[in-house]
């Protein structure tokens, strides 16, 4: 039996013609910043914010979005090597963020003609940024007791409540939110689906700071705030299953290992350049770095497992699971070693300890590992519920 695991004519002519987009419009933006030194944060957001454009430009913004809607109705295979070759060449992947991502398909598959025609455009030019308000205090994991409320009145609902660890509310435009609308049905089944101005009266924002001193997400507060009933997607009560659709895009977000695999490579770079006291004599570095690199090929094999369930139009599930709890965890690992490596100069701020920190959200955000660990259980081993 032969397994090969190389691409076919046409996509490796598609591989070569990302290589060398990235080659000519990215790298140098990339290199400029590098230059610069690790400070250069605002520098590195001009250059995300140019690549955007580029890549906008180039048509290629919206991979996986239908041609009608503005998209480049990529398959999944090419979508596949893009992600590949972004992570592989260290440009920055999934440009679009949320509204590409995650409210863009989902108003394609659930939203009214109205509601395409105002929002999808707007977010392909990127004119718009999205944030995603579902996690309240109460409700993460079990996303569906959430108790945010929505009351219809008239041509509006008013919703007051809150959510948590929005991800760029502080600059969003608008929100894609749920809702609960009946409090007396069953938990899945009495929440609405809504789209939010992050201007309307009534919103009120409040950055969160993380560990790594950054404030990357919010908690956002919801004082009577009215949301016109044409901002619904989909029909009320039954916003669960329009937001697990949504849900459904990120976990399908692929190219993950490769980015794994990229820090990892840098490690060791790291450590061959350290010179004759390095770490690349120190035992427990040496072994360290094996075994990483040996895990990093098994986060690459199941993430082509994913890919390959998807060519086969089959829906990855417990697979997808095993592949996002795999490749996180590694990531974490990968920062533990940077951070031996580093050894008394982790305790300041810099790449390594920055990492660290980073890292430590990787298992929680898009589903906790043990949230993929119950799916895996039930779904891929066939054990009961626990
Ligand atoms: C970087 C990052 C970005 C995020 N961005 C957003 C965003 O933009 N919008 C948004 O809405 N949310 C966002 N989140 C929130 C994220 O979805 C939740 O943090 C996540 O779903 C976990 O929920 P929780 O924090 O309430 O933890 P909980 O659900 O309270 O879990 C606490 C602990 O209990 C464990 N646990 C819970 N249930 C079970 C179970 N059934 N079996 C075994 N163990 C269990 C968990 O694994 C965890 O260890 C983000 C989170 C992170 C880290």
């Amino acid at each position: 039996m032969a397994i090969n695991l190389g691409d076919s004519e046409q996509e490796a002519a598609w591989r070569a013609e990302v290589r060398q987009f990235i080659e000519t419009e990215g790298k140098p933006l990339f290199a400029k910043r590098s230059e610069e030194g690790e400070n250069a944060l605002f520098g590195r957001l001009g250059a995300i914010k140019e690549w955007r454009e580029r890549v906008a430009a180039k048509g290629w913004v919206a991979p996986s979005w239908p041609k009608k809607y503005g998209g480049a109705e990529m398959s999944v295979a090419e979508q596949f090597i893009m992600n590949e070759e972004f992570a592989e060449q260290g440009v920055p992947s999934n440009v679009g963020g949320f509204g590409v991502m995650m409210i863009g398909p989902t108003i394609i598959e659930h939203g009214t003609e109205e509601q395409k025609q105002e929002h999808l455009s707007k977010i392909l030019r990127g004119e718009v940024m999205w944030c995603q308000g579902y996690s309240e205090p109460g409700a993460g994991s079990d996303l569906a007791s959430l108790q945010t409320r929505a009351v219809r009145d008239g041509d509006d609902y008013v919703v007051n409540g809150q959510k948590i660890w929005t991800t760029g509310a502080q600059f969003a435009d608008w929100m894609y939110m749920l809702v609960r609308t009946d409090p007396d049905a069953p938990k899945h089944r009495g929440i609405t689906y809504l789209l939010v101005d992050m201007k309307t009266p009534g919103v009120t924002v409040r950055p969160l700071t993380t560990l790594a001193g950054t404030q990357t997400f919010n908690e956002v507060f919801f004082e009577d705030v009215r949301v016109p009933v044409r901002n619904r997607i989909g029909e009320e009560n039954r916003g669960w299953y329009v937001g697990t659709t949504t849900l459904d895009f990120e976990r399908s977000s692929i190219g993950s290992a490769v980015g794994v695999k990229k820090s990892l490579e840098g490690l060791i770079r790291q450590a061959k350049e350290g010179g004759e006291a390095s770490f690349t004599r120190n035992p427990r570095v040496r072994l360290e770095l094996v075994d990483r690199w040996v895990e990093a090929e098994v986060a690459r094999m199941l993430s082509y497992r994913v890919v390959s369930m998807q060519l086969a139009g089959k829906i990855p599930n417990h697979e997808a699971s095993m592949c996002k709890m795999y490749s996180s965890e590694l990531q974490q690992r990968i920062a533990n070693l940077s951070m031996h490596m580093y050894g008394m100069n982790g305790n300041v701020r810099n790449r390594a300890s920055m990492g660290y920190m980073q890292a430590v959200s990787s298992t929680i955000a898009g589903g906790t590992s043990e949230i993929q660990k119950g799916i895996i259980a039930t779904r891929g081993l066939g054990l009961p519920r626990g």
